[in-house]
C-alpha cells in the first residue's frame, strides 16, 4: 500500500515539525478540482488542434467524401445519357411502330407507375448524404421499369410486325396480270349479259389479255380450285389467301397449279384464255372477302410502268420456292 505523501508544518511555539492531516474531504475535492481541470485543458486542447488542421481519418474521409460526390454526379450523368436513350426508344416505339402495326399505344400508367413514395426509400433515411442515396436508387427504378416496359413493347411489335407481314404477304395486293393490259368490265349490275343476254351482276374485274397471257397469284394463299367450272369460269383457278380472303381468276387457257398447291404472290398459275361464258379473251380476276364481292381495283395501284411490274414479278419469282 501506497503511503499518503505526508505534510509538515513548523511549530514556533514548540520549536518542532508537527505532521498536518487534512481531512479526507479536503482532499477528495482537491482531487476531483485538479481532474476537471486537466480534464478540460486537455479536451480545449483537441479541440482547438482539430479546428486548426483537422485529425488525419477526418481529413482522409473529407477527401473520400469529395470523390464520392464527383463519382455521384458522374454516374448522375450517365444515368441522364441511359434515360434519353431509353426515351428515344420510347418515341419510336410510341410514334412510329405502333401507329404503323396499328397498336395501341402503352398506357402511361404502365409506363410510370411511380415508385412506392415515401415508404420505398425509408430504409435510406438519416444516412449522411440521404438524399444522394435516396435520388440514386429512385433514378435507378425508373431505369430499370423503362427497360423493362420497352422490352416487353419490342417483343410485342416484333410478333406483330411478323404477323403483318405475314398478313401483307397474303392478301391480294398486284394486278394479276401485266399493268400494260387494259382494263374491261369492272364489278357492276349489268343489263344485258354479252354472252347470256340477260340482266346480271358482274363480280369483279376484267383484263382484256390477249390468248395466252399469263396470270400471277396476287397474294400469298393456298389453291382451294384448279380446273373446269360449269357455271362459266371455265378453266379457272381459285386461292384461298386466309383472313377471310379469296381470289378468283376464270377463263383460262391452261392451269399450271393444283388443288392444295401453296403458292406466293407472284407465282404463275396459268395462261388467260376464253374458256366458259365469256365473249372474247379476256380474265375474268375476282377478289372475295368472307363471300361478299369486292372491287378489285381498290386492291392494287396502277401507278406501276409495264418494266417495274415485270421486274416485281421477277423479284418474287426469284423467292418463291415454286417453279413451274
Ligand atoms: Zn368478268
Amino acid at each position: 500500500m501506497l503511503e499518503r505523501r505526508k505534510k509538515y508544518i513548523f511549530d514556533e511555539t514548540g520549536l518542532e515539525f508537527r505532521q498536518v492531516n487534512y481531512p479526507l474531504k479536503v482532499r477528495l475535492l482537491r482531487f476531483i478540482f485538479w481532474f476537471v481541470v486537466s480534464l478540460t485543458v486537455s479536451s480545449v486542447y483537441i479541440l482547438v488542434f482539430k479546428l486548426i488542421f483537422g485529425s488525419p481519418k477526418e481529413k482522409y474521409l473529407a477527401t473520400e467524401i469529395q470523390k464520392l460526390k464527383l463519382s455521384y454526379s458522374l454516374l448522375e450523368r450517365r444515368f441522364e445519357e441511359s434515360y434519353s436513350m431509353v426515351e428515344y426508344l420510347k418515341k419510336e416505339d410510341e410514334m412510329r411502330y405502333r401507329p404503323v402495326l396499328q397498336m395501341d399505344s402503352i398506357p402511361s400508367m404502365y409506363r410510370n407507375p411511380g415508385f412506392g413514395g415515401v415508404d420505398h426509400y425509408s430504409q435510406y433515411n438519416g444516412l449522411y448524404n440521404s438524399d444522394l442515396i435516396i435520388n440514386a436508387h429512385r433514378n435507378l427504378d425508373l431505369l430499370k421499369n423503362m427497360i423493362k416496359v420497352q422490352e416487353e413493347s419490342f417483343s410485342e411489335i416484333e410478333e406483330r410486325k411478323d404477323e403483318w407481314k405475314r398478313e401483307n404477304e397474303h392478301l391480294p395486293k398486284i394486278s394479276p396480270v401485266d399493268v400494260s393490259i387494259p382494263l374491261g368490265e369492272g364489278i357492276k349490275f349489268r343489263e344485258h349479259h354479252p354472252v347470256l343476254g340477260t340482266a346480271r351482276w358482274h363480280y369483279g374485274q376484267d383484263f382484256l389479255t390477249p390468248y395466252g397471257t399469263e396470270v400471277y397469284a396476287t397474294g400469298s394463299g393456298t389453291v382451294v380450285a384448279a380446273g373446269w367450272n360449269n357455271e362459266g369460269f371455265g378453266y379457272h383457278v381459285i386461292i384461298d389467301h386466309g383472313y377471310g380472303f379469296r381470289t378468283i381468276y376464270a377463263h383460262l387457257s391452261k392451269i399450271d397449279v393444283s388443288v392444295g398447291l401453296n403458292v406466293k404472290r407472284g407465282d404463275r398459275i396459268g395462261l388467260s384464255g376464253n374458256s366458259g361464258i365469256s365473249s372474247g379473251p379476256h380474265l375474268h380476276y375476282q377478289i372475295d372477302y368472307n363471300g361478299k364481292h369486292q372491287n378489285p381495283l381498290w386492291f392494287f395501284s396502277n401507278d406501276l410502268t409495264s418494266e417495274e411490274y415485270r421486274e416485281m414479278i421477277m423479284t418474287l419469282n426469284s423467292k418463291s420456292k415454286f417453279r413451274k
